[in-house]
This record gives C-alpha cells, sequence and structure tokens, in this order.
C-alpha cells in the first residue's frame, strides 16, 4: 500500500483549507498528501457566512458582502453598521471547485474514500471526522436555511437581518436569520439554542414556511437550496498527538458563542503551514488571546 507524507482525513472545508494552504504555499513540490474523503460528489451544502476580521484565501467565492446589518426582538428593530468588517457569505459549492481544480494539477496529491486504502503508519495526520458520537444532551446549535427566489425584486440586499429574535423560543433560544443575495434571492434560516433530545424543536420546514409568511410577508416564492446542520457548542474531547492533529470542528475550531468556523479554520490552516516541517514536535499553540487551538489535546 502507498505510503503519504501527511494524510487529511476528511476532504470538507478543514481539510480542504489546509491542503489548499498546503499547495499554495509550495509544501506539496516535494511531499505526498492523501485526502480521505467519503461522500460521493462535492456540491453545494453549505454557506459560510462570517465577519470577515482577517483576510482569507476564498474572496472570490464569496456570493455576497454586507456592512449593514439588523438584530430584531419582539418590541424593536435595531440597525447597525459595521464598514470595518463586513460580513461575508461564502458558497461551499464554488470553494469545493476552486481546491479541486487546484489540487487536481498536483500528482502527488491523491484523493481516497477509506484509510484503510493506504499506509498511514508514518504519516502526519489531520483529523476533520469526530470519532466517536457527541453527547446530544449538550448544549448544539442546530439549524435548517433556504435559499429562496421571488418572482418580485423584494429584498434590500444591502442589508442583512442577522438575528430576529421575534419568533416562538419554546425550550431553547431561537432565532432566524436573513441574507439577501440579491433583490429577488435571500438565505433564510430558522437557528436554535438547544440539546439536540428535544426532536420538536425540528419542525424546520414549518418554521421557514410561518415566518416567510407571516413576518416577511412573503407568499410566492421557490426554493433553490436547502441546508440544515448542527453544530456542537461544547468541545470534544479529542487528542492530538505528535503525528495526529485535529483540525476544523473537530480540532475545536468552532467558537462556542455563535457557531462561527470557518475563519478560525482559516486561521488554524495558515498556522499549520507555517510550521509544517516542525508540526510533530508542536505541543500548543494560541491564536493571540482569541483561541487556544491545542486547547483539548494539551488539557
Ligand atoms: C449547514 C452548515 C452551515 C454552516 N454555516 C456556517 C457559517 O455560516 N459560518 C461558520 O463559520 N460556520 C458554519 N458552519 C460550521 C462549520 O464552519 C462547518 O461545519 C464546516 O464545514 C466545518 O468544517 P470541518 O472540516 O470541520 O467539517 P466538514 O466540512 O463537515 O468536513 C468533514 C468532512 O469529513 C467527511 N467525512 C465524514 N466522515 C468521514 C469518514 N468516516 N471518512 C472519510 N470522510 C469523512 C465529510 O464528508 C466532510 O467532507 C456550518 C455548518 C453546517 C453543517
Amino acid at each position: 500500500m502507498k505510503e503519504f507524507d501527511y494524510v487529511i482525513i476528511g476532504g470538507g472545508c478543514a481539510g480542504l483549507s489546509l491542503a489548499y494552504e498546503l499547495e499554495i504555499n509550495d509544501r506539496l513540490k516535494e511531499k505526498t498528501l492523501a485526502i480521505i474523503e467519503n461522500r460521493k460528489e462535492y456540491k453545494r451544502d453549505k454557506t459560510w457566512s462570517f465577519w470577515k476580521v482577517f483576510d482569507h484565501n476564498f474572496d472570490d467565492c464569496v456570493i455576497k458582502s454586507w456592512n449593514n446589518f439588523t438584530i430584531n426582538t419582539s418590541e424593536n428593530s435595531h440597525e447597525l453598521t459595521n464598514k470595518k468588517f463586513p460580513y461575508q457569505s461564502i458558497d461551499s459549492g464554488k470553494f469545493y471547485n476552486k481546491i479541486s481544480s487546484k489540487l487536481s494539477n498536483n500528482s502527488n496529491v491523491s484523493f481516497y474514500k477509506n484509510l484503510n486504502e493506504i499506509n498511514s503508519k508514518n504519516s502526519i495526520i489531520f483529523n476533520s471526522v469526530f470519532q466517536k458520537q457527541l453527547d446530544k444532551s449538550d448544549l448544539w446549535q442546530h439549524f435548517q436555511g433556504i435559499e429562496i427566489e421571488t418572482p418580485k425584486k423584494i429584498f434590500d440586499d444591502e442589508i442583512i437581518n442577522l438575528m430576529d429574535f421575534n419568533c416562538d423560543q419554546r425550550n431553547g433560544v431561537h432565532f432566524f436569520y436573513t441574507l439577501p443575495f440579491s433583490r429577488n434571492k435571500a438565505l433564510i434560516e430558522t437557528t436554535w439554542l438547544s440539546n439536540l433530545e428535544d426532536h420538536s424543536l425540528r419542525d424546520y420546514d414549518l418554521q421557514l414556511e410561518n415566518y416567510i409568511k407571516n413576518n416577511l410577508g412573503i407568499k410566492n416564492y421557490k426554493i433553490n437550496f436547502t441546508e440544515k446542520g448542527a453544530i456542537p457548542l461544547f468541545y470534544p474531547s479529542f487528542r492530538n498527538d505528535n503525528k495526529l492533529i485535529n483540525i476544523g470542528s473537530a480540532g475545536g475550531m468552532t467558537r462556542l458563542s455563535t457557531g462561527y468556523t470557518f475563519l478560525n479554520i482559516q486561521e488554524h490552516s495558515k498556522y499549520i503551514v507555517k510550521n509544517i516541517e516542525k508540526i510533530d514536535k508542536m505541543k500548543k499553540f494560541n491564536l493571540g488571546k482569541k483561541i487556544s487551538f491545542f486547547r483539548q489535546s494539551i488539557s
């Protein structure tokens, strides 16, 4: 079986971001990389949105950026502006395409479906797959979003609604958000902070339908795209060792207060690539005061 210098388990956001960072920094000219990814095909499955507080490699995958946003409660709507740090949404389909086409030019990079297809005994492994079932009774952010298209131009696409708490709270914290990509296209998401055991909160289709009709007053629309997910708002207790480094959500890259992960993944990738020659000896790294990357592994 073929041996590789580096193995990335999970070719999703973190795995591909790291592979891309290695590639653009010429770290895969002399080294080989296997990416273990079990999905059948790459297509848009997520929209990654975040405040762009630092630069990243994927500006060309941005659907739209905004500087204006509102936060709604049942009493009020507060309008705010952030000129310095725009809020951005990335199309995961464009992200996957960009990275796949870049990596396809390098014969040192190979994709496999299973780890047991290669010999990883001497490899440095970067893992982005949760290795065990996570605790459903803990706190999660779970959500479903739909991109809708309306026949008429009804959205103000210069302003997003970041959080609308004017909705049924049941036994959790609940809000909707609306990201207008154009005058007649918007991503509308229902988001809950709760445990994952309460299935009654997961009638997302109905929640979205009611919100769009009753709160946004939109009767006529078609759905272009649906995304659904659950992000643990707690750190999984996975251990790094000198040959296995957890990355992505499995590596504690989620900001627990908000679920934002995308930019932390980019920063982590840059850190790994900068230190790749000695990564097996790295014990601890702190990203400024914001996050300690190996928080779980060394505690
Ligand atoms: C629908 C959705 C929307 C999100 N939106 C945002 C957002 O707006 N902003 C933000 O900052 N964060 C967001 N997140 C959180 C986070 O950014 C994403 O989950 C991000 O994709 C995490 O990257 P990752 O590489 O850790 O996981 P993933 O991107 O899920 O990558 C893991 C990969 O491993 C593969 N895999 C799984 N099991 C195996 C196996 N056994 N063998 C081989 N491969 C396997 C999967 O197919 C997948 O490609 C969102 C999450 C979801 C689910």
